[in-house]
């Protein structure tokens, strides 16, 4: 069994249902356990694109599908949830991007491990660090924060992971 950590996001319709279906697809998955859940936050958008704000979190998990594998579950779940590719960086209903997976690094064309902007994003080291204190490749997460210029609002909400 290996251990990842994904980051989900949503900026589009009922985002804390998009997270919560998510997290209910991911049960349902053979070979994937989540383990745990960070709070829900309120975030800015980050990048180029003008667009509404986003709920953003962090979630563990126990897996035994290899890296590719959970990517295209991922995906899945990502389309299940009415995903649709326009812009880059676009508004999206739901995003789920893989954080981590035990202490390994890819590059492939389709996957790369530690996710590359994952440094630079506030929106998932808060949410991470409520789950780690260091990671692999990457080291301390509050010295990562303590590096990035300010990125906007990022606020814990009480949205629940259970309706
Ligand atoms: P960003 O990657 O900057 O967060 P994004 O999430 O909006 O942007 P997507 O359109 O969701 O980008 O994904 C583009 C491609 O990124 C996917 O088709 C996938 O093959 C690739 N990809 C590479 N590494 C990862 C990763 N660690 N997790 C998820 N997707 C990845
Ligand atoms: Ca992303
Ligand atoms: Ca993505």
């Amino acid at each position: 069994m290996s251990i990842a950590y994904l980051s989900l996001g949503s900026n589009m319709g009922d985002r804390g249902a998009n997270l919560r279906f998510a997290l209910k697809s991911l049960y349902e998955r053979d070979g994937i356990q989540p383990l745990r859940g960070s709070a829900i936050y309120e975030t800015s958008a980050w990048g180029p694109v003008k667009q509404d704000n986003f709920l953003n979190a962090c979630i563990e998990l126990e897996t035994s599908l290899p890296p590719d594998e959970l990517l295209t579950v991922c995906q899945e779940i990502e389309l299940a949830a009415g995903r649709t590719r326009e812009v880059r960086w676009g508004p999206r209903t739901l995003d789920i991007d893989i954080l981590l997976y035990d202490d390994i690094s890819v590059a492939t064309p389709r996957l790369t491990i530690p996710h590359p902007r994952m440094k630079d994003r506030m929106f998932v080291l808060v949410p991470l660090m409520e789950l780690e204190e260091t990671v692999p490749v990457l080291g301390s997460l509050a010295d990562l924060l303590e590096s990035l210029p300010p990125q906007g609002l990022i606020v814990r909400t009480d949205e629940q992971w259970q309706d």
